[in-house]
């Protein structure tokens, strides 16, 4: 659906939400805001393609309920303030804070949404202007297993290790988890090329989504076995002779612990658990294990469980038993959520890391990081909280007394969000950094209105790990601010103008290429102008001279042997599972009209009409039993809270499982049911499993 445009349209900018980032072109630089975008024919991604989402993107800059004054807090009611009165409330929070409670009694979270320049300098902050430990950012939701499961295995975490094109020549695909055809709608334009070259199309998930309509092969789980299919696979793929054991033995370490587990894996015993066939597995896993060039991409569906990242293993231990990663168009990828949820997590504002993927923990990284920032080593702090935990330790119990919230609705994006509230009205002081009023900022002290994506300069990565420009295209509405503005103020309130006084996200840049120099997220290379001239440089990029790396893999891994590590995975239950009082798995994901809280989507009038409620997908079977019928108004508890849907009775779904979208808040809130269980390594929630029943059907 097209708005009308604002021609010319020339400038060329990214779309503000997902990881796909698809080019546009947008306004000319003479309106003050834009009214409308076009795809750009010629960034090589989405190829002039947008989604819903995109080209109601410039909706939002002058949208009536846009906060064009800082809010402070008086009397319980948030009431317009000067930006000195606002920042002067949030330093004095910062200095109260570590005066009573210590540095790590502050926290920090940041948001896969910012650009490069923001997530840096955020992180920079935290450790340096307030020396606390306590940052992560909602990556954690999104990433972090993904993250975890690249590094383990490879040595280095890229979401994909090829560009997007390499889609079109791969003979199988594999999506596990994944939904793109809705998350990144331009993304099919690859599946179309590809299938009218010969290729296979194969999807894992519970539900039939839009993308499993497009498959060749659709595998229809039990919410929670990925792990295990992924092992009854590489039994078959053993059983038929289909390793390739000269690449194994040339390229990787550790295979025979993972062919041991992987002997476990009777197809019987994973179709009970799977509920897939031994001829599906046996088809799927021939097409894999004989074509010229196969590729394994997970979404989110298969990483946000307690074993999110053995899941990511199990899919890596499959990839790597072929033969795949390294080959041309081929190997293990993830698709990436949000908007720089790459680059995001690789420059600091995660609670382990410093930037260019650094480890805080290790004595090297931290003196690198030091050095560029003019400070001791000593004087940075350790590894802090991971997001949950970092938002349940909020309040006089836990902790953490000040928090300070930038591009994130923590109110809606987190579990257990019943508890979540509880905690974030116990601080003692909340900022919030936004362009809108959410259901975070009805917890803040202060919300502080800042640039939205057309108005303010500076870089992202995408799904690929190709750096690009995010250009100013807008003048920001009178009264707001740019995040490095308001962390600039800031520092120079708690004393630390020298060390953030950048007179530009470019200046801002400049710093973040020396700190970044060196480390595995390396963008030492990467300047504005080549991005400019290149339609983006891929990273690793250690110098100008150097070309970027598209595809990584190609000769070797990034572990100091050069190869990649094996991991045996087992099957384990999640951290809970239906029961005789909670007998339904549910499970979450998206609509392609919204993004990630909907703060932003659900405020576009397209969009909203489109759709305007979340909806329920639940099996005529089950309706049945429940008297459940199109359009009833069903509520669903779980050990932790309620929440309420309108029913779509479908047989897309199965029938032990719920599925409902998380965008909303309130009472339609899908995350008030979902628990706070993490995996032990990366610290991801369980979004995609909870046990819960159905208490009411109405209508
Ligand atoms: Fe492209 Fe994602 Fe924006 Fe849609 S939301 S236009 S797929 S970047």
């Amino acid at each position: 659906t097209a708005l009308p445009l604002a021609p010319p349209l020339s400038i060329r900018t990214h779309c503000p939400y997902c990881a796909y980032q698809c080019g546009m072109l947008v306004g000319d630089g003479s309106s003050d805001a834009p009214a409308g975008v076009q795809g750009d024919p010629h960034f090589p991604v989405n190829n002039g393609q947008l989604c819903i989402k995109g080209w109601t993107a410039t909706t939002l800059l002058r949208h009536p309920e846009r906060v064009t004054t800082p809010l402070v807090k008086h009397r319980g009611e948030l009431r317009s303030a000067s930006w000195d009165a606002a920042l002067d409330d949030v330093a004095d929070a910062i200095r109260r804070t570590k005066a009573e409670y210590g540095a790590d009694a502050v926290g920090f979270f940041g948001s896969g949404a910012l650009t490069n320049e923001t997530a840096y300098l955020l992180g920079k902050f935290a450790r340096v202007a307030v020396g606390t430990a306590n940052i992560d950012y909602n990556g954690r939701y999104c990433m972090s297993s993904a993250a975890a499961g690249g590094n383990r295995a490879f040595g280095i975490d890229r979401g994909l290790p090829f560009p997007i094109d390499d889609l079109e020549r791969a003979d199988v695909i594999l999506l596990v988890g994944a939904n793109p055809a809705d998350t990144l709608p331009p993304i099919t334009q690859w599946f179309e090329r590809q299938k009218k070259a010969g290729g296979r199309l194969a999807v894992i998930d519970p539900r039939k989504t839009a993308t499993a309509k497009l498959a060749d092969l659709f595998l229809q789980t039990t919410p929670g076995t990925d792990l295990t299919l992924a092992n009854g696979l590489l039994y078959l793929a053993i059983e038929e002779g289909l390793v390739n054991e000269e690449y194994v033995a040339a390229r990787t370490n550790g295979f025979d612990a993972v062919r041991r587990v992987a002997l476990q894996y009777h197809p019987a015993h994973v179709e009970r658990l799977t509920g897939v066939g031994e001829p599906t597995l046996r088809k799927l896993v021939r097409w894999l294990g004989t074509a010229r060039s196969a590729m394994i991409l997970s979404g989110r569906g298969a990483e946000q469980h307690t074993k999110g990242v053995d899941t990511v293993h199990a899919f890596i231990n499959l990839a790597l038993a072929l033969g795949l990663p390294g080959k041309p168009s081929s190997g293990w990828g993830c698709l990436t959520g949000q908007g720089n949820g790459q680059g995001g997590r690789e420059h600091g504002q995660k609670a382990d890391q410093l930037p260019g993927y650094r480890l805080i923990e290790v004595e090297a990284h931290r003196q690198h990081i030091a050095d560029v920032w003019g400070v001791e080593p000593d004087s940075l702090p350790r590894k802090g909280k991971s997001a949950f935990e970092l938002l349940d330790a909020c309040g006089p119990s836990g902790g953490i007394r000040s928090l300070f919230v930038m591009g994130s609705n923590v109110a809606v994006a987190s579990p257990d969000l019943n508890r979540i509230d509880s905690r974030l009205s116990s601080l003692d002081h909340l900022t919030v950094c936004d362009s809108f009023l959410n259901d975070t900022t009805a917890h803040a002290h202060v919300v502080l209105p800042v640039y939205q994506w057309a108005e303010e300069e500076g870089t992202m990565t995408n799904l690929e790990g190709r750096v690009i420009r995010r250009r100013r295209v807008a003048r920001p509405p009178t009264g707001v601010r740019g995040d490095l503005d308001v962390l600039r103020e800031l520092a120079e309130r708690l004393g630390h103008k020298d060390k953030f006084d950048f007179a530009a996200p470019a200046d801002v840049f400049e710093e973040f290429r020396r700190a970044t120099a060196g480390g595995t997220a390396d963008y030492a290379g990467i300047t504005y102008e080549r991005i400019d001239r290149e339609d983006g440089v891929f990273w690793p990029c250690p110098s100008e001279e150097h070309p970027g790396t598209p595809r990584l893999f190609t000769e070797r891994f990034h572990h100091t042997d050069g190869r990649a590590k094996f991991f045996p995975v087992e099957h384990r239950a999640a951290g809970e599972e239906p029961d005789a009082g909670y007998p339904f798995f549910f499970t979450t994901g998206r609509y392609r009209e919204h993004y990630n809280s909907g703060a932003q989507t659900r405020l576009v009038g397209v969009l909203a009409k489109a759709k305007p409620r979340p909806v329920l997908q639940i099996h005529p079977a089950a309706a049945g039993r429940h008297r459940i019928g199109a359009g009833s108004k069903v509520t669903l508890e779980s050990r932790r809270g309620r929440a309420e849907f309108a029913a779509d009775v479908t047989p897309e779904i199965r029938p032990d499982t719920l599925f409902a979208p998380f965008h909303w808040g309130g009472r339609e809130a899908a995350n008030r049911l979902v628990g706070g269980f993490l995996d032990p390594v990366s610290r991801m929630p369980e979004f995609k499993l909870a046990a819960v029943r159905i208490v009411g059907a109405a209508g």
